[in-house]
């Protein structure tokens, strides 16, 4: 069975704590992944926080990236570059870049984050760009003319777009002037938890429409809106993904290694294999826990992918 994770901060917590993916001290490594027993695809996403400007953030970003390469050379990952990787066995890993705040602007750069590898990408953090507006930026805006020429292109080379983190008014934008399926990586139901990172049931409802899907993030403040969450909770979300959309629509962005551990539903990768369980104990049929488990996100990435 495959399963697929739709984003992780692993990258930047590998770079800061000089650590690597064949077994580390932090959610994700090689060693982990392989204890779901089953074909893994991980995306791994380039996050640079806004605060860090100009030089110091693209030598931070390429590092990321050579981090990317090297581990997922040495741990024996296929890369997802093509719809051709989609068919690999053991694990795979997905280049993704979570806010474009290092591009200044110049939506012409994603033809070099392309050769680098990357297949997946968001155009904001929490603050606005000048992309489009941020959830937690002051504007409010939706994409700015040079956003949309960034989503048309995005598109046109084979990359996914992710609007997890953007405005609400930034993913009716997308919805409107996107030519391919497109996502929210990491991202919950509103309708469940309040919290503005997550998803309302018309934005669920525009993702079916666009044969795009959301990844189920295991952060306590997106699952639930006060307290602990535990697996329970991260099943409610799928639930209600699941009956406002259908069961093509949902799968895992566990935002594994970004969120503090002891804000986390969830601890390590094999924990999904308790979810998927309890889908299983609730009659889901195993046709859709395996979509739900992965194969949703790679017929997207079959759509998107070149
Ligand atoms: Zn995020």
């Amino acid at each position: 069975m495959y399963i697929v994770d739709g984003h992780c901060d692993t990258l930047l917590a590998m770079m800061l704590k000089k650590e690597n993916l064949t077994e580390n001290s932090l959610q994700i490594d090689a060693k982990k992944l392989k204890e779901t027993s089953c074909d893994f695809l991980q995306f791994f996403a380039v996050f640079e926080s806004p605060s860090i400007k100009g030089d110091q953030a693209l030598a931070d970003v390429n590092s990321m990236i050579d981090i990317f390469h090297r581990e997922c050379e040495n741990n024996g990952f296929t890369k997802i570059l093509s719809k051709n990787d989609l068919s690999f066995k053991g694990l795979g890993g997905l280049l993704s870049v979570e806010g474009l705040y290092f591009l200044q602007g110049d939506e012409k750069e994603i033809d070099s984050l392309y050769e680098k590898g990357v297949r997946c990408l968001s155009l904001t953090w929490n603050p606005d760009n000048e992309f489009c507006g941020g959830i937690a930026g002051t504007s409010g805006n939706g994409l700015t003319k040079a956003g949309k020429k960034l989503i048309k292109k995005a598109n046109k080379a084979g990359i996914l777009v992710d609007t997890s983190h953007i405005t609400d008014q930034g993913f009716w934008d997308v919805a409107e002037c996107a030519d391919a399926p497109f996502v929210a990586s990491h991202s919950n139901a509103r309708a469940i938890c309040s919290h503005s990172r997550n998803l309302d049931d018309s934005m669920l409802k525009a993702l079916k429409e666009a044969n795009g899907m959301t990844g189920i993030n295991m952060y306590d403040s997106f699952l639930k809106d006060h307290g602990k969450a535990d697996i329970k909770d991260v099943v409610k979300h799928i639930e209600h993904i699941a009956s406002v959309t259908s069961c093509d629509h949902v799968g895992f962005g566990t935002d594994f290694d970004g969120i503090p551990r002891d804000k986390s539903a969830l601890d390590y990768p094999a924990d999904l294999m308790e979810v998927l369980e309890q889908l299983a104990r609730l009659n889901y049929s195993q046709e859709n826990i395996e979509k739900i488990a992965g194969l949703n996100m790679i017929r997207i990435l079959k759509q998107v992918l070149k």
